[in-house]
């Protein structure tokens, strides 16, 4: 099968023959669809991720149609169409796993991270973490839900119900959870990068009360505030712009170094708490949410073989929305 490979963290992808996967008892072989590009794709290209499997075909958002079943799958059959997040395996019998929080699993491992994902013609997957898909999506607009929606949702959830909320960073993951925010009633404020009119105008579309650079206060207190952007020097931005009592939540797996700020900024019981990959409850919760909004996905289509060009574009905040890999369109 064609796939994209990672070689050494830091190099390009490279195009390459390698063998259809073989599934085991608890995988499904998919034949690949579409798999959106996330900017934690990016993270473990770029070697911020420690130890990832090597050679390594990344990609975690993975929208297929089942080929084959290993002797214990029963959830699914051949023809089913399936997504593969980014949580790949969990124990299941850590303290983690024992008490709903199976996204902070000791033992857990990731797609197109510690196992082979989406950026291929063919993947094997543990069939107890696929989902089935929403009817109404087509394969490229589905993709982008298995990651910019379904962490973003789980960011959006650790708000509670707070009413005014700021996103900072308006990629893949804003512009599928501002849809979920506003059917819930919320008013959301949206930080670009300074002078980014063409994202801030995209942000005003998707029915942002305010949309502005990130240097700037919103014209109202937030109650909260989403940090999408990897951008560390946010938290102390985020922090100032919300009211007492507001939290700050940290949406990526990787961040620059956050700069020291004054207590003052966090005082009045502000709180900052990051978000860790998923759980299957989220994905489940979000997948049925998602049509019923119902959240519009915005993709950009790359073909497979322009993986690289696809993480570039992404990283210099090209991409309206998210961008997707066409394996087989
Ligand atoms: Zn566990
Ligand atoms: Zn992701």
């Amino acid at each position: 099968m064609r796939a994209m490979i990672l070689e050494a963290p830091g190099e390009p992808l490279r195009a390459a023959e390698v063998p259809i996967p073989e599934p085991d008892p608890d995988q499904i072989l998919i034949r690949i669809h579409a798999c959106a590009v996330c900017r934690t794709d990016l993270h473990v290209v770029g070697g911020e991720l420690p130890d990832p499997k090597l050679p390594l075909i990344p990609g975690h958002q993975i929208v297929g149609t089942v080929e084959g079943v290993g002797g214990r799958v029963e959830r699914f059959a051949p023809g089913d169409r399936v997504g593969v997040p980014w949580l790949g395996y969990t124990d299941g019998t850590c303290r983690y796993c024992r008490t709903g929080r199976e996204n902070l699993c000791d033992d857990a491992r990731f797609t197109g991270y510690q196992i082979d994902g989406g950026y291929a013609e063919y993947a094997s997957a543990d069939h107890r973490f696929c989902f089935p898909l929403p009817e109404g999506y087509r394969d490229l607009q589905a993709a982008p839900l298995l990651c910019a929606g379904l962490i973003g949702y789980r960011s959006l959830r650790m708000t509670s119900d707070a009413e005014r909320l700021g996103f900072y960073g308006f990629g893949d993951s804003a512009h599928i959870i501002i849809q979920v925010a506003l059917h819930q009633g919320r008013k959301v404020f949206a930080f670009t990068r300074d002078g980014d009119e063409e994202r801030q105008s995209f942000a005003r579309e998707l029915g942002a009360a305010w949309a502005g650079g990130s240097s700037q206060l919103p014209p109202e207190e937030l109650d909260a505030a989403i940090i999408f952007a990897p951008v560390g020097a946010l938290v102390p931005v985020a922090l100032r712009a919300v009211a007492k009592g507001g939290v700050v939540v940290c949406a990526g797996i990787h961040m620059s170094d956050i700069p020291s700020f004054p207590y003052e900024s966090l005082w009045g019981e502000r709180a900052v708490r990051s978000v860790a990959n998923l759980t299957r409850r989220d994905g489940e919760e979000f997948l049925t949410l998602a049509p019923q909004v119902p959240v519009r996905t915005q993709a950009t289509p790359f073909p497979l073989e322009e993986a690289n060009e696809a993480l570039k574009a992404v990283r210099e905040g090209k991409i309206r929305g998210a961008a997707v890999l066409v394996v087989d369109g």
